[in-house]
């Protein structure tokens, strides 16, 4: 009962906007910043023509369970987010943290540290509150690109999916680490990182078109028995999600370019529909609706936890796209 009370008293979803400085690019294009922060609201000031194309500021104002604004570290983001959340992984929980937003909004830079604070408190827990009781970390790390599945650790293998028919999914071949200091996550989510980034064409850009999906596994070994397979406790995955812009290119010149569009655009809503039936304690959940959610189909069911980091530019600039993903965001909520 002790562990119930625990688990139920971190929301089930929680929805969080960060805001980042304005950058080089936009001080040297006198972009302005248009987003006034509170701390659980904000409001985006856009710049509109009346039909005598004179101008006239439109305010959209949208309330969160907490608004980050550009002065905010990333150990305040960690601490907001998931810290929270780490203990109730340990009581049979899955969680999952998600990065939405434009290219340049900031998920990576908010995304990145994440694990490795997570992986730091988990570890804690298991050498202190945990000690000796068979619990042990695992680390994956893998990106879903075009529909597809590839290893972020073992070269970008790609791998295939596979359902055990008890709501458990199976990546076929994914490489998982069992990790014990900080120092080998460090390097696994470097390692990781710099795989995503390159791509198979060398271009920054391909990370822009695939989701990222970073997972902490906490298995702990059945009645001390060293030689079975341990047992999966409790799970917590970092999601970096493809640039959400990006799931407007379904009317480029490039074919490629269009069904990776439609992809990625099929993903985030399908990602909206399981978020909100989770919300809504519904016993049908949409995770057929594409890759990203069916691989999280064990992450949608039952007593999970979601925390969703919208990420924005301040500038006048991203207007557009910011004002989308502040709807997603809300919509979620
Ligand atoms: P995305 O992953 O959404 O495409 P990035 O995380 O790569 O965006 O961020 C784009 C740029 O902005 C990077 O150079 C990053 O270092 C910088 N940046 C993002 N968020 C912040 C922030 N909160 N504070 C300072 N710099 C930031
Ligand atoms: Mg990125």
């Amino acid at each position: 009962a002790a562990d119930k009370e625990k688990t139920s008293s971190v929301a089930k979803i929680k929805v969080v906007v960060r805001k980042r400085p304005l950058n080089k690019k936009e001080l040297a294009k006198n972009e302005e910043d248009i987003i006034d922060t509170h701390s659980n609201s904000l409001t985006v000031h856009e710049t509109k023509l009346k039909v005598d194309l004179t101008e006239y500021i439109e305010k959209h104002e949208f309330v969160f369970d907490a608004v980050l604004n550009e002065e905010v570290s990333n150990d305040e983001v960690y601490r907001e987010t998931v810290e929270p959340i780490v203990p109730i992984i340990f009581q049979r929980t899955k969680a999952t943290c998600f990065a939405y937003g434009q290219t340049g909004s900031g998920k990576t830079y908010t995304m990145k540290p994440l694990p490795l604070k997570a992986s730091r408190d988990i570890l804690r827990l298991m050498h202190h509150t945990y000690r000796n009781q068979g619990f042990q970390l695992f680390v994956s790390f893998f990106e879903i690109y075009g529909g597809k599945l590839y290893d972020l650790l073992s070269d970008r293998k790609k791998l295939c999916m596979r359902e055990d028919g008890k709501q458990q999914v199976c990546i076929v071949g994914l490489q998982e680490y069992g990790v014990s200091d900080v120092e080998t996550i460090k390097d696994l989510i470097e390692k990781g990182s710099a795989t995503r980034s390159t791509g198979t064409t060398g271009a920054n850009e391909e990370s822009s078109r695939s989701h990222a999906i970073l997972q902490l596994a906490i298995k702990r070994s059945v009645d001390g028995n060293e030689s079975k397979p341990p047992r999966l406790v409790g799970k917590l995955s970092f999601i970096d999600l493809a640039g959400s812009e990006r799931g407007a290119d379904t009317t480029d010149n490039d074919k490629q370019t269009r069904m990776e569009g439609a992809e990625i655009n099929k993903s985030l809503l399908a990602l909206k529909e399981c978020i909100r039936a989770l919300d809504n304690d519904k016993s049908h959940i949409p995770f057929r609706g594409s890759k990203l959610t069916e691989v999280l189909r064990d992450s949608f069911v039952g007593n999970s936890r979601t925390v969703m980091i919208s990420c924005i530019s301040p500038s006048s600039g991203s207007c557009e796209h910011t004002l989308n993903t502040l709807r997603y965001a809300d919509r979620v909520k």
